[in-house]
């Protein structure tokens, strides 16, 4: 490995024109110390810096890069609908194709509406379902991200936790009182408060999978419970599957979990590495949205041909037989060494998998299950070995609060090279 002085100068040069140098928090590396990593390119499962260093990726755009950098199926679809155009403001035909696939992956969504990011996906998801019941409150859970839209923006995760804010400046009061934040996997507490709030509550938003409190796993009838509870008050269920959608299974969590929400939020895979979000489910509540009814949403690029020609060839290429089964092979080989690892130099952390999703918590906690969890882990530790990864060429999500990610092109000399890096670490 070389330096990283090209990388250096860009982020103080970046540091005087854009805030914290970087256009999304997490980016910075704050939680880990020094500087980001500038990237020049990126070519299946692996980046090279502006200095020349080449790294494992195990972040790839935080999930839509699933098939890899510069898959050739992706780059020869893009191409050809760059040809005749990269937006319109009108209808085209792809967007059915993309409609059409996702509605036949997602039993549960009868009708989807494309939009340019998962932020404003679960933003229309949660306006959509106060139009439909007509009510004002929403319960979320803590650690939970849903994008970085005003009344999501209590106990959210990721670049929050991160930074160890709670919530953000700007939030009104007003906003803030509609959202009830709960504790994750803790069922009892849901219930209580469901019922005592039943009439004011418009929807239950959930990452069926948390992921961005690191990977979280939901116990054994915490989401069953949740659908039947809601499901009996009326109130709209809303699955944010923008991470764990096309990746832990083809028809993500709630395949997997085998439960039907009302409402689901799509993002990150079905834009194939290009911007772009959707919501969809039940027709009776889709039908609500403008033009056929009251709930307002639009966008310049939703859509977008470029953005939809890389989630289709994105989608169609997952849907190959065995995709899932040799990401899940080459994750658990990664697991298993890890973990043999950690023992063997004397360390305590649990890593939380599903899919090819994972996160390393270094904790002395036997299980990490929710935000409390996660926020008790040593976040000393998980920066030293973070920076110790990278200085051998491997790029982790620099965050203890976030997932990592696996591709198709990830090898098993890739895996082999990730354990050895991971023993040299922690054995100093
Ligand atoms: C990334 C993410 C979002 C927000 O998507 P953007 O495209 O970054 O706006 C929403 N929900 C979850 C679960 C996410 O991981």
């Amino acid at each position: 490995m070389k330096n990283r002085i090209k990388s250096k100068q860009y982020f103080s040069q970046a540091q005087k024109v854009i805030p914290g140098g970087v256009n999304s928090p997490v980016r910075a590396f704050g939680a880990v110390g020094g500087e980001p990593v500038f990237i020049a390119r990126g070519k299946g499962a692996y980046i090279y810096d502006v200095d020349g260093n080449k790294y494992i990726d195990y972040v790839l755009s935080w999930g839509p890069m699933i098939l890899g950098h510069v898959d050739s199926r992706v780059i020869k679809e893009v191409a050809k609908t760059l040809k005749n155009g990269t937006s319109f403001g009108a209808p085209t035909k792809k967007e059915i194709e993309l409609a059409e696939l996702i509605t036949e992956i997602y039993p549960s969504i009868e009708k989807v509406r494309l939009v340019s990011s998962g932020t404003e996906a679960a933003m229309s998801a949660i306006r959509l379902a106060r139009g439909f019941t007509g009510k004002d409150k929403i319960i979320k859970f803590e650690g939970c991200y849903h994008g970085h839209f005003d009344s999501l923006l209590v106990k959210a995760g990721s670049g929050l936790a991160t930074f160890g804010v709670p919530s953000s400046k700007g939030v009104t009061k007003g906003i803030a009182q509609d959202t009830i934040a709960l504790p994750f996997n803790d069922i009892a507490k849901v219930k209580e408060v469901i019922e005592k709030e039943k009439d004011n509550l418009a929807c239950v938003i959930v990452e069926p999978i948390p992921a961005n409190m690191g990977v979280i796993l939901p116990k054994g009838n915490f989401l069953t419970t949740l659908r039947e509870i809601t499901k009996k008050y009326n109130i709209v269920l809303i699955f944010d599957e923008v991470i764990s959608g096309f990746r832990v299974a083809l028809g993500g969590a709630q395949e997997i979990f085998g439960i039907k929400p009302d409402l689901t939020v799509l993002g990150k895979i079905i834009g194939g590495g290009f911007p772009i979000g959707a919501f969809g489910g039940r027709a009776d509540i889709m039908n609500y949205l403008s033009p056929e009814g009251p709930v307002y949403q639009a966008g310049t690029l939703s859509g977008n041909p470029v953005a939809v020609s890389a989630g289709l060839a994105t989608i169609k290429a997952l849907t190959k037989e065995g995709t899932h089964e040799k990401l899940d092979n080459i994750t658990q080989a990664l697991i298993g060494g890890l973990s043999k690892i950690i023992v063997k130099t004397n360390h305590k952390a649990v890593i939380n998998r599903i899919g090819s999703l994972f996160t390393i918590f270094f904790s002395d906690k036997n299980i990490i299950c929710d935000y409390n969890d996660a926020s008790s882990c040593d976040l000393k530790k998980f920066a030293k070995f973070f920076q110790g990864m990278l200085a051998q060429g491997i790029y982790l999500a620099p965050s203890q609060f976030e997932a990592n990610f696996i591709s198709v092109k990830h090898s098993l000399q890739d895996i082999v090279k990730t354990i050895r890096s991971a023993e040299r670490v922690l054995t100093k």
